[in-house]
């Protein structure tokens, strides 16, 4: 066999496991009182002699830390370990004081867990939770001119880490992993999901094989990429890796272990340091934190607490409230957009495809204003929004009750996106009802067929297309507020009398 043919016929599987660093939304600090909004603060004012790494000084772990990361293990199907250990993970960096970080190592708080992902071909794939355990995040450097500073604001703030098992096999599987997971988060409330602030960070650890090796159990060399700073370069970094080490292999070369930089720019990965192992870190237990103690008890408490997931959401909007699954998906992608949808339903109602119009000016209208705003396509936005959910559910009983029709509504839309005014106030002061007074109509499409008598003798002609004609000049002389069905039903008669 040539070598060109084996080059067409070796198939190659990607195997990527996920490393998931997500800060925990508690207010303070993971081992000591300090505040954790240092987001805009000056340099080294969020500091106490623990997180500055004093000797002597001792850590106490955060209750709320805790009860956060065993929340997302709870959510992501992991066992709760009844006895969790803090161990030292030494290595020496000017942003970490102490010279060791605090995490968990051997006897993490969640193990085993899962989380079913949707595929874009519509499939669903599970992907195992290897552990989620709790450590602390470090400071930051900041480089200025010849000088390297340091700010010790950030070190200390509690830090989640979720592990998946290498059970990702595409870039796109590996988007809708984090997609799904950052949803979940946001929806726990335990993670605020911004990747450009840094509180959300993902490392993939990226590998390819060849099917034979994988017939053999075996595993390529694996490749860490650091500083992804959206979903988007996770999965284009993926993408990149995956035929860089091909392109490797395929020439005779050897995928070494190293970790790698995305630059963002050059959309490639680019060599950072070769990687240490575990060992390297020389983990032992921490001696100046106790075992964490988890009863059963306090896991059901916390177990109590969660709130309804996506997926739980999705099905119980298709199926309880007739929602098509386009609809549903978006509205269940972002927590802030569910319960806007949920608190308009409560006003509006659910019955008789009331949801599902509800969720059309959702995901129509109001997003589209939302989109015009700027800002990007982010949906949290919607928090913001001037138009409370029990004003847009009374425009859309304006519409049911035909005081307005359709495309006034849509303008009403956009003046309560801006003024955050009430539908009924703006209707009655712009003059907007409908007109469905069918002396008005007349007057205006007996006015239409006088100064238009050319179209009226080609109508009579035959040409009935110009019905669509006559139908635009009455809505353009009613200002658009002339009831659509009247008007056409009018324009009708009155052209075969005529
Ligand atoms: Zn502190």
């Amino acid at each position: 066999m040539s070598t060109a043919l084996q080059e067409r016929t070796t198939q190659y599987e990607l195997v990527v496991g996920m490393e998931v660093h997500a800060q925990l939304l508690t207010r303070s600090k993971m081992f000591c009182r300090c505040a954790t909004d240092y987001a805009g603060a000056p340099p080294n004012t969020r500091v106490c002699p623990t997180c500055l790494g004093m000797p002597g000084a001792l850590p106490v772990a955060n209750r709320a830390a805790v009860e956060a990361t065993i929340k997302t293990g709870i959510a992501l199907n992991c066992t709760i370990a009844p006895t969790a250990v803090f161990a030292r993970k030494n290595y020496t960096y000017p942003d970490l004081p102490k010279g060791y970080q605090i995490s968990q190592f051997e006897l993490p708080l969640c193990e085993h867990g899962y989380l079913d992902i949707e595929l874009p071909d519509g499939s669903t794939q599970r992907i195992r939770i290897r552990r989620a355990h709790l450590e602390e995040d470090t400071g930051r450097s900041v480089h200025e001119g010849l000088f390297s500073l340091v700010d010790l604001n950030r070190a200390g703030v509690p830090l989640m880490e979720i592990v998946t098992e290498a059970d990702i096999h595409s870039a796109d599987a590996a988007y809708a992993f984090l997609t799904k997971l950052r949803t979940i988060l946001r929806y726990l409330g335990v993670n605020s999901g911004d990747m450009e602030k840094g509180a959300l960070r993902c490392e993939p650890n990226i590998s390819v094989r060849t099917l034979e090796q994988k017939a053999r159990g075996e595993y390529g060399t694996k490749v860490e990429v650091k500083n992804l700073n959206s979903f988007r370069s996770v999965r284009a970094a993926i993408a990149y890796e995956m035929q860089r080490q091909i392109d490797l292999i395929e020439r005779g070369g050897v995928v070494e272990q190293v970790n790698m930089g995305w630059d963002e720019d050059r959309q490639i990965t680019v060599l950072q340091r070769s990687k240490e192992s575990s060992h390297d870190y020389r983990y032992f237990p921490e001696p100046d934190l106790p075992p964490l103690v988890v009863d059963r008890a306090w896991v059901e408490r916390i177990a109590a607490t969660l709130p309804e997931l996506p997926d739980a959401k999705r099905t119980r909007y298709i199926e309880q409230w007739g929602l098509r699954p386009v609809e549903a998906e978006t509205l269940i992608g972002e927590a802030l957009v569910a319960r806007y949808f949920e608190e308009t339903v409560a006003a509006y109602g659910a019955e008789n495809g009331r949801a599902q119009r509800v969720a059309n000016w959702i995901t129509g209208e109001l997003f589209r204003l939302l989109y015009a705003d700027g800002e990007g396509q982010d949906l949290r936005q919607i928090a913001d929004v001037k138009v409370q959910p029990a004003q847009l559910a009374a425009l859309l009983k304006l519409v049911d009750d035909k005081v307005i029709n359709q495309n006034t509504a849509k303008k009403v839309l956009e003046m309560m996106y801006t003024g955050g005014e009430d539908p009924h106030t703006l209707v009655a002061r712009e003059g907007l009802a409908m007109v469905s007074d069918t002396s008005v109509i007349d007057d205006a499409i007996l006015a239409i067929l006088r100064s238009n008598a050319a179209e009226l003798a080609r109508y009579r002609a035959g040409e009935e297309k110009l019905f669509g004609f006559f139908m635009g000049q009455v809505m353009r002389a009613t200002k658009g507020k002339a009831d659509p069905n009247a008007a056409r039903q009018r324009l009708q008669e009155l052209l075969e009398q005529a």
